[in-house]
């Protein structure tokens, strides 16, 4: 195996264009490294061997094309976006032989680009929860430590990143999905403004929160991806029709001079483990040397923040599943001689048991004579934590704070539900907000040897900004190192 899997992906594209590497080695050695590593790893549902070597040696055969900013590049698909003729699975077993017959807009824009797709990655069953454990498959493991999780639900997409096994991978964040799991694996992760990339292709979990996005091993890798895949689409009615910008201009900044970063106090108090507070107070200090100015700011309602998106994103799951009735998609119960039983025994044994209980409870805060009590009130919280980041945006360009309150954990130990959804603290207020959200690898925390995640979060459409100030600061960090697998 050669070593070009450690590259980044925008160095390995532009070795490809120059014709100094070929689409057909490149392609031969992320699939070598995925034959040597997926034993452990296990990030991936679908390996796509045969259909990847193929269309590499037919761009060889054509030469490089230089209007294509991803050509050649061996790329991975979060298993919730549709990918024609490819099986789709959304980690559950309803899904289990779902073969889509068109592309995800992103998709699209990614094949036009000239990526080549090796994979689709494991995640949470419909991208319900935190650690990946929630696959109806299988687990997939952290490369930097085997025993412990690889955060979720986009697990298989920062698993296969971080392992080397392809450049970059989507992942979806609803909550903190691309995030989390970047953090927990030491990759670049960014969640767009809502309706910056189109859904369309992306089977919706909670449509108002779900966004696309790249997990990469390098910010300017996140900002490639990131213009190859903004922009609005009329497929999708709520992604936005505002220019895109030129996300690779905003980098190379020397310094930070004139930025201003909020620090929250609600996200670097109480709860925050010791050495994921250090690894990402080191980050905000070099930020600090680097020219930036700090300030505290308040984001009063994040203890509200949980409570909140878990009763709008399972009001919206409750709805958006009941599409997965055992007729139009997926599995289905034969056994069943009447139509409501066919229903009944095709979802019971169709969806794992976080998707069904957040089905119940999503239907419950919806029904009457609850759905003012809950789901309209969560509405109202809502707004409110929105206007708490326009405030704490007048007095800052980003804020800064950790992704995760804890690095990864080991398998298991989260096994109450109410313990996994409180991970997610620092992750969903962006969501509910709507605004862009990225996770940068700041080092290993000292006690778990594990990688920490600082977050940016900024306002809607502020993605020059952070890319630019989260790649000032990542090259005059160490570099953070591949895992040793
Ligand atoms: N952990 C959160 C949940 O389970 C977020 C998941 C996500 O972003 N898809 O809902």
């Amino acid at each position: 195996m050669s070593e070009l899997h450690t590259k980044t992906l925008s160095e390995i594209a532009a070795l490809l264009k120059s014709g100094e590497v070929k689409v057909a080695e490149v392609v031969a050695d992320c699939l070598a490294r995925i034959e040597a590593t997926e034993p452990r790893v296990k990030a991936l549902i679908t390996v796509m061997a045969e259909e990847a070597m193929a269309q590499a040696k037919a761009m060889d055969a054509a030469g490089p094309d230089p209007d294509k900013p991803l050509w050649g590049v061996p790329m991975v698909l979060k298993d919730l976006l549709t990918l024609k003729g490819v099986k789709t699975t959304c980690g559950s077993k309803i899904l289990e032989d779902f073969v889509p017959f068109y592309d995800a807009t992103a998709v699209t824009r990614l094949k036009d680009a000239g990526a080549v797709f090796v994979g689709k990655a494991n995640m949470d069953e419909f991208a319900m929860g935190s650690s990946t454990e929630n696959s109806a498959f299988f687990m997939t493991a952290n490369p930097w430590d085997v025993d412990r999780v690889p955060g979720g639900s986009s697990g298989g997409s920062g698993a296969t990143v971080a392992a080397g096994q392809c450049f970059a991978a989507l992942g979806t964040d609803t909550g903190g999905s691309i995030r989390t799991p970047s953090s927990f694996c030491g990759i670049v992760g960014l969640k767009p403004t809502y309706g910056r990339i189109s859904r369309f292709g992306l089977i919706a979990y909670g449509s108002s929160l779900d966004q696309i996005g790249p997990m990469v091993r390098s910010v300017e890798d996140a900002a490639l991806l990131l213009q190859v895949m903004a922009g609005h689409d009329p497929k999708d009615s709520t992604s936005v029709d505002v220019p895109v910008p030129d996300y690779l201009a905003a980098l190379g900044r020397e310094d930070l001079d004139g930025v201003t970063i909020g620090l929250p106090e609600e996200y670097w108090g109480e709860g925050l483990d010791e050495e994921v507070k250090e690894a990402c107070a080191n980050a905000v200090a070099e930020m600090e040397k680097l020219g930036a100015k700090t300030v505290p700011v308040k984001l009063a309602l994040t203890e509200y923040a949980i409570a909140t998106y878990y009763i709008i994103a399972m009001a919206e799951a409750s709805s958006n599943l009941s599409r997965f009735d055992g007729v139009r998609f997926g599995y289905r119960n034969k056994k069943a001689d009447e139509l409501i039983d066919m229903y009944t025994a095709s979802r019971t044994e169709g969806f794992g048991d976080e998707v069904q209980r957040r089905i119940i409870m999503g239907t419950y805060v919806l029904s009457s004579g609850y759905y003012d009590a809950y789901y309209n009130k969560a509405a109202k919280v809502r707004r409110l934590l929105r206007q708490d980041f326009e405030k704490a945006f007048a007095q800052c360009d980003l804020i800064a704070g950790p992704v995760c309150p804890t690095t990864a954990f080991v398998k298991g130990a989260k096994a109450d539900p109410l313990q996994m959804y409180l991970l997610d603290i620092f992750t969903i207020s962006a969501n509910l907000a709507g605004i862009p959200a990225m996770s940068l690898p700041v080092g290993l925390g000292k006690d778990s040897s594990m990688p920490v995640g600082l977050q940016f979060m900024g306002a809607p459409f502020s993605e020059p900004t952070m890319l630019g100030v989260a790649e000032c600061l990542e090259r005059h960090l160490d570099p953070m190192p591949m895992p040793e697998l």
